[in-house]
């Protein structure tokens, strides 16, 4: 392990807008958990915007199958009482829909994994061109070295996948942990014991302030990625130690970031 200072990122949403693969591989990991019943759908093209409005609730990859099943039903819960509705109990309604459906959340990330892995090995360059980096941030992550900061990539997403894309994208991180490796707090914690660590990027507000409260990341530097998938609500009041970033900060030196 390196004795210069790490930054970690998330990936999806700070580093990768996917919002394409994450619609088509839902609905397909749908289609392939719906054949037992003798249900049949097609894999619309378009991204609906329900999805996009539902995106920054979602922690991990199942939840993306749930939604995608959710917006394909006619006349279901999501229909019924909209997306607002839906997301001020997210869990619940999360919860609700699980259980109507007679499905686990391990279910769901394998089906998704699979579509994952048969999209790769069958295609793997159309399955790619489904992401797009955001703009600019492949190459202020290459820039980091001249700054002696070494960077990581802490994310919920399958490590495999991860590593795919980073590939693609000519990125190098220090490290790559995927959801294989833990929560992002336990890895942190985990990470801030070896070494010294001068922040974490990440658009999921919620996680962030699980990492503030998690005991010896009181103190870790948590920036939320203004580009990435924010709930409207999230640049308004936030919480003390979480600092909204925007690209033209990230470009800007580490040293004046906060
Ligand atoms: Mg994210």
């Amino acid at each position: 392990m390196s004795n210069r200072p790490l930054l970690v990122f998330d990936f999806d949403g700070v580093i990768v807008d996917g919002m394409e693969e994450y619609w088509w591989s839902a609905c397909l990991a749908c289609l392939r958990l719906s054949a037992a019943d003798g249900m049949r759908h097609q894999v619309p093209n378009r991204v609906p915007d329900g999805f996009r409005q539902l995106r920054p609730w979602i922690h991990h990859g199942w939840e993306m199958v749930l939604m995608a099943s959710l917006l394909q039903e006619r006349d279901g819960l999501l229909q019924r009482i909209g997306v607002d509705a839906f997301v001020a109990a997210y869990s619940e309604h999360c919860r609700q829909a699980l259980e109507a459906r007679d499905w686990s959340p391990q279910q769901l990330q394998e089906a998704l994994e699979h579509v994952r892995h048969s999209a790769m090995a069958e295609d793997r360059s159309t399955w790619l061109n489904r992401h797009r980096p955001f703009a600019g941030v492949p190459q202020r992550l290459r820039s980091l070295a001249s700054e002696g900061v070494d960077w990581a990539v802490l994310t919920t997403k399958g490590r495999a996948f991860t590593a795919e894309l980073l590939d693609a994208f000519d990125l190098q991180p220090a490290l790559l942990f995927g959801h294989e490796a833990g929560s992002k707090p336990d890895v942190l914690q985990r990470l801030i014991a070896e070494q010294s660590l001068c922040g974490f990027v990440e658009d999921r507000l919620a996680t962030l302030e699980t990492v503030l409260a998690t005991p010896g990341l009181r103190s870790l530097p948590c920036f939320l990625a203004e580009w990435g998938y924010l709930r409207p609500s999230d640049r308004q009041a936030l919480p003390q130690g979480v600092q909204l970033l925007a690209l033209t900060q990230f470009a800007a030196p580490l040293a004046d970031w906060t």
